[in-house]
């Protein structure tokens, strides 16, 4: 059975349905296309989506759950990517019907994979001074522009796009949310090396590219608001963490869809056992902890310091998610303080894994004395406080939109976009 009986309670006994719907349904020998579809039937890909676009209409809370009871099962998850965290949602919320049913069950079953097309090599922090310009061209709209650190962006059929249809206006208000096809002639990608080695975000060059009438999302202007869901969203599940499932790439160029889904979990555990980027949570905590027991560290006064430090993070980022879980006790920033957190907990991890290894990490963490994911950990550390909106912009947030306190003054919110200096 994939279909999961929507009239059934969930609150009483969450996760034993949801094992009982894996016990029925996860064979090892299933292809990762077919158990993402199963996944997708039944609203589990993504169970905090409304029913009407394929989720169950869980809370946040519930919709955790059961991405924890998926996990503790040890099968294979949903897809991952921008699509499943923060096109879904969007979508669900700004589109059309027609929208909804194009967009997202190729997002939940994994067929396309996206990226967000939001930054720019002058716009970042300040995202409502985009440049790219989508013009009006018949039934379609011409994109030309560049956007930059474009997470995924090699893999991605496509994209989130915030463009400029209007320059006579102020820079928020000129703004469209479109979903363009990444795959067409006036779309460059350029892989990015990051120092982690990997190639994990690109370049987009934009070159009179063409994007459909109908995948405007949300009206025309309306741009900012659509864009502030979709960064919302992103700072949720930034600061919520992972369930820590095995995975594999959704999309078509990554085309994993064959694969069988007991080698991907077999995989993957070689994977986390290893090098590969251990989130920053409590799981983590304990491996250095150990480790800085087996190297006789923890004896250390200062370093046993730095680790109760991460330890009392961990659980404050615990509490402040709760809160957010609680509607009565919620301030509006939990979501920011969630980020901030995550970002603090990065550099927290690598200081102490650092500490931890002492001179041994000058060998960038390959002793076999000490953790291979420290190189990993400590190379990755310097993402978290930029990706999603910088520390500092999450601050601005919290003093402006939380506090209320008065915001920067400048002619940039009413003069019209191109009226405004710039620095190129
Ligand atoms: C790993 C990673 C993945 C990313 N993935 C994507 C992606 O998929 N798609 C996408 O569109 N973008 C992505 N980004 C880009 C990210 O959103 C931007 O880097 C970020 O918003 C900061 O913009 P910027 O790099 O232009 O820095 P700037 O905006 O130039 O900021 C430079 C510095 O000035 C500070 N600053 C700027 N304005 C203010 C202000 N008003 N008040 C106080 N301080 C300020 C900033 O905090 C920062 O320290 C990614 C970034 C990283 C690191």
């Amino acid at each position: 059975m994939s279909v999961v009986d929507r009239s059934a309670s969930v609150d009483s006994s969450l996760e034993d349905e949801v094992s009982s719907w894996i016990d029925d349904n996860w064979d090892p020998n299933l292809r990762v296309g077919e158990w993402w579809q199963l996944l997708a039937d039944s609203g589990y890909a993504h169970p905090g989506l409304p029913q009407a676009a394929g989720g169950l209409g869980y809370s946040q809370t519930k919709a955790m759950r059961v991405m924890r009871a998926i996990a503790a099962a040890d099968v294979m998850g949903p897809p991952p990517g921008l699509g499943m965290m923060l096109a879904a949602p969007t979508i669900a919320e700004h589109g059309t019907p027609e929208q909804i049913a194009r967009y997202i069950p190729s997002i939940l079953n994994g067929r396309e994979a996206w990226c967000q097309l939001f930054s720019e090599p002058v716009a970042g922090s300040d995202l409502a001074g985009l440049q790219t310009r989508a013009v009006a061209d018949g039934d379609e709209w011409r994109v030309t522009g560049q956007k930059v650190w474009t997470s995924q962006g090699d893999i991605a059929d496509l994209g989130m796009l915030v463009a400029r249809t209007d320059g006579d206006l102020p820079k928020h208000r000129g703004l469209s949310y479109f979903a363009m096809v990444m795959d067409q002639d006036g779309v460059e990608v350029r892989p990015l090396r990051e120092m982690t080695g990997r190639t994990f975000f690109s370049e987009v060059f934009m070159d009179n590219a063409v994007v459909a009438a109908d995948a405007m999302i949300g009206q025309r202007g309306d741009g900012w608001r659509v864009a502030n869901t979709t960064l919302a969203v992103e700072r949720a599940s930034i600061g919520a963490g992972s369930a820590g499932f095995a995975l594999a790439q959704p999309g078509s160029k990554a085309n994993q869809f064959e694969r069988k889904v007991g080698e991907v979990v077999a995989r993957s555990k070689e994977k986390r056992a290893g090098a590969h980027a251990p989130s920053v949570g409590l799981k983590l905590f304990h491996r250095y902890a150990e480790l800085a027991r087996r190297l006789g560290r923890n004896t250390d006064p200062l370093l046993r310091q730095e680790l109760i430090g991460v330890y009392s993070l961990l659980m404050v980022n615990r509490l402040n998610l709760q809160r957010a879980r609680q509607k009565s006790q919620r301030t509006g920033g939990e979501g920011n303080i969630a980020k901030l957190i995550d970002s603090e907990l990065n550099r927290q991890f690598r200081d102490v894994s650092l500490r931890i290894i002492q001179a041994d990490g000058m060998l960038a963490g390959r002793s076999s004395q000490t953790d291979s994911s420290i190189a990993e950990v400590v190379l990755y550390a310097q993402g978290p406080p930029i990706y999603g909106g910088t520390d500092q912009i999450q601050r601005n947030i919290l003093g402006e939109r939380v506090m209320g306190l008065p915001k920067e003054p400048g002619p940039d919110k009413s003069t019209p976009f191109n009226q405004l200096p710039r620095n190129v």
